[in-house]
């Protein structure tokens, strides 16, 4: 892989600086082309840099484009582990295809992002909770307009050393229920993680902020009645000792660290069941004291146990605000294996170095 190296890095942020999310980057990109002719080539390591783009660019008009988030951790040997990476590569493909984007060569990707971290490995923070979060993304870059597939394609890798996803840590999360929004629906593109999903979420977003929210738990476009996720975490809710989690009916992501959790609690005999939940059983339970926990799953959130639920103007109190015994033992398993602290049993840790 050709390596394009800088005159001199750039400065990383000074050891305890609260990095929050996604606001500092480091010195390389990992960047690789797409033509009709030559297919997906020119596969590279370069300085981070900004780039231009001609303003008729289609991905400017159109959103054909999509992302994925992954993060790496320093291990307690020196070396960097990447949680399941290859479920990150297939998830993007499948994105690919929903959006007309012709699929990649996932070892290429693989290769590509080893080199990048090898390269930028001091940028990897090590205060407790941090990670150097991957954005893997590929965005339409031909310069026409007309609402057709581009035939021209950049698939880039940035990297960000990040903290904790909300500003308040693992403090219990604040959802609000949507009711008027909605996120996807059956036939749209809520399955894939493309750029336009978020984009169309964020009006909700903002008008949960304005009330004192972090997020919203997002319901099923048609009847409005079934829970789906939260922006960016699923969610599991525990009722009675079992756990459940809204079936992927189409419109909801399909987490890497939900089906991590599922496997977790499968191994464990802790019953955990996938189907549809509506928002009036979740209630339902809250109000006959059998709703133990909530919480959300997803890569830049970990586990982010839901301490309050507004639903049509009333707030219900989850598990006293606090974070659940279910919710603690996914996130210690999860986070130990992330950061190598406990063995792999799953063979989850792709370990780059
Ligand atoms: C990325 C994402 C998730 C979480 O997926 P992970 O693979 O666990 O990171 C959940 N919901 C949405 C809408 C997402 O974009």
């Amino acid at each position: 892989m050709e390596i394009i190296r800088r005159q001199q890095l750039k400065e990383k942020p000074a050891k305890g600086t609260q990095l929050g999310f996604g606001r500092y980057f480091t010195d390389y990109m990992f960047t690789m082309k797409y033509t009709k002719e030559a297919g997906w080539h020119d596969a590279k390591i370069e300085p981070n840099e900004p780039k231009a783009f001609d303003l008729a660019t289609s991905i400017f008009h159109y959103a054909q484009g999509i992302f994925e988030g992954m993060k790496a951790f320093l291990q307690p040997d020196g070396s960097i582990a990447v949680f399941r990476p290859e479920e990150n590569w297939a998830r993007m493909n499948r994105s690919a295809t929903r959006m007309c984007i012709p699929n990649f060569p996932a070892d290429v990707a693989e290769e590509g992002l080893e080199a990048l971290l090898k390269l930028d490995r001091d940028w990897i923070p090590t205060e407790p909770g941090t990670a150097l979060y991957i954005r893997p993304t590929i965005v339409a870059t031909r310069v026409m307009l007309g609402v057709h597939a581009s035939t021209e394609y950049l698939f880039f890798i940035i990297l960000s050393p990040v903290g904790s996803y909300y500003a308040h840590g693992l403090e219990p999360t604040k959802l609000v229920v949507e009711d008027t929004y909605t996120r996807a629906t059956i036939g749209g593109t809520g399955e894939a993680k493309c750029l336009g999903n978020y984009a169309a979420s964020m009006k909700a977003g903002e008008e949960a902020e304005e009330k004192g929210f972090d997020q919203v738990l997002w319901l099923d476009a048609n009847e409005k009645k079934y829970v789906e996720e939260v922006g960016s975490m699923n969610m599991f809710f525990v009722i009675g000792g079992e756990v459940i989690t809204p079936a992927l009916v189409g419109s909801i992501l399909p987490g890497i660290t939900r089906k991590s959790c599922i496997q977790i609690l499968k191994d464990k005999n802790i019953p955990v069941t996938e189907r549809r939940i509506s928002i009036d059983e979740v209630i339902e339970a809250q109000k006959n004291g059998t709703l133990d926990e909530a919480f959300g799953t997803g890569t830049a959130a970990v586990i982010s146990p839901v301490g309050l639920i507004r639903y049509k103007d009333v707030d219900y109190t989850i598990g006293g605000g606090k974070m659940g015994a279910i919710t603690k033992m996914l996130y210690d398993t999860i986070t130990g294996i992330q950061y190598g602290t406990a063995p792999d049993v799953y063979g989850w840790r792709k370990i780059v170095e």
